[in-house]
């Protein structure tokens, strides 16, 4: 299909989506859990060096304040990891929302005013060694590398997608033979992970629960079974060691996983599992459902509030279609 044609079909959809939500929306068909998935928070107008940080989102808090009072107008109520875990407490038909931020960009301290603020509950996801070492997040060291090579947007992504599959010792050996082993230390303050002490600081507000990320941020699927449990196991036992207490909610780093997973997040003692798939969760809270919590995107282009009307709706086509497809985050 021709990329003029692939836009007029998406535009289609919109607005097919548009109108579904006009006509599900209400007592009839919401209710359940709806999960948000972010990373970075940056602030309103300010200025991302595109040759040194490319975030996948671009978030602002006063993004994030219009999704807050749109979902607190239409009834729904900000709900922690422990709340959604906790049996009898959510019942069906509550209108319950969950915000996550995935990988422990320091940035995400710019969400505690916010959230006392507004009286709100977030859960951030550590991919603990990257907290430990201080190191950049690898996505973006191949861009900032990248860009510093006069690589272009496609070849950079290209070569995001080789590193991506690979085990976490042979993505590490391959970032440190491309670029130096200085290439993976954390730059800027706009993209660099939280220190153990902005960790244990962000940790101690009543609004913020840590999750586990795993300790590399693995792509856990392409990892062998002792690996997949290390990455799981390592995570908590390191949380545990730095904050006195392991988390009970995992998020799957780019929402991979699969029975092996699974089983090693029960094994560490985790009672929730977040993933990428676009879906609400039903409340109260099934057994079945605990570990692979579905979680929705707002990206850069969208409109907040008609992307949180098409999330509530009780169908949505694209979401429909994205929930066949491999996650991507
Ligand atoms: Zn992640």
């Amino acid at each position: 299909m021709s990329r003029s044609l692939r836009r007029l079909a998406a535009r289609a959809l919109h607005a097919v989506d548009r109108g579904l939500a006009q006509a599900t929306l209400g007592d009839r068909f919401e209710g359940g859990l709806i999960t948000f998935l972010f990373h970075g928070v940056f602030l309103p107008g300010e200025r991302i060096d595109p040759a040194r940080i490319d975030p996948y989102q671009r978030t602002t808090t006063a993004d994030l304040e219009v999704l807050i009072e749109h979902l607190l107008a239409a009834g729904y109520r900000f709900v922690t990891p422990d709340e959604v875990a906790t049996p009898g407490l959510l019942a069906a038909g509550d209108r319950c929302a969950m915000l996550t931020f995935d990988d422990g960009y320091a940035n995400n301290l710019r969400l505690l005013p916010l959230l006392s603020r507004y009286r709100v509950p977030v859960t951030v996801f550590v991919a603990s060694g990257y907290v430990e070492r201080g190191e950049a997040y690898w996505w973006d060291v191949v861009h900032r590398e990248g860009v510093a090579r006069g690589l272009g947007a496609a070849r950079i992504e290209a070569e995001k997608r080789r590193l991506k599959g690979l085990p976490v010792t042979a993505q590490r050996r391959a970032l440190i033979d491309a670029y130096g082993p200085d290439a993976l230390k954390a730059r800027d303050d706009l993209d660099r992970p939280l220190t153990v002490d902005e960790l244990r600081a962000l940790a101690q507000s009543p609004w913020i629960t840590i999750g586990n990320h795993t300790v590399d941020h693995a792509i856990l699927t392409s990892q062998p079974p002792d690996e997949q449990r290390r990455q799981i196991a390592g995570c908590q036992a390191w949380l545990q060691d730095v904050l006195g207490e392991a988390p009970m909610i995992v998020s799957y780093p780019n929402g991979n996983y699969d029975a092996a997973v699974l089983q090693a997040a029960r094994d560490a003692g985790l009672r929730l599992g977040i993933t990428t798939v676009p879906r609400r969760t039903p409340l109260p809270l099934r057994p079945a459902d605990a570990l692979t919590l579905g979680r929705f995107v707002i990206d850069d282009h969208q409109d907040v509030v008609e992307r949180a009307r098409a999330c509530r709706a009780g169908l949505n086509l694209r979401h429909a279609a994205l929930r066949r497809r491999r996650p991507g985050y």
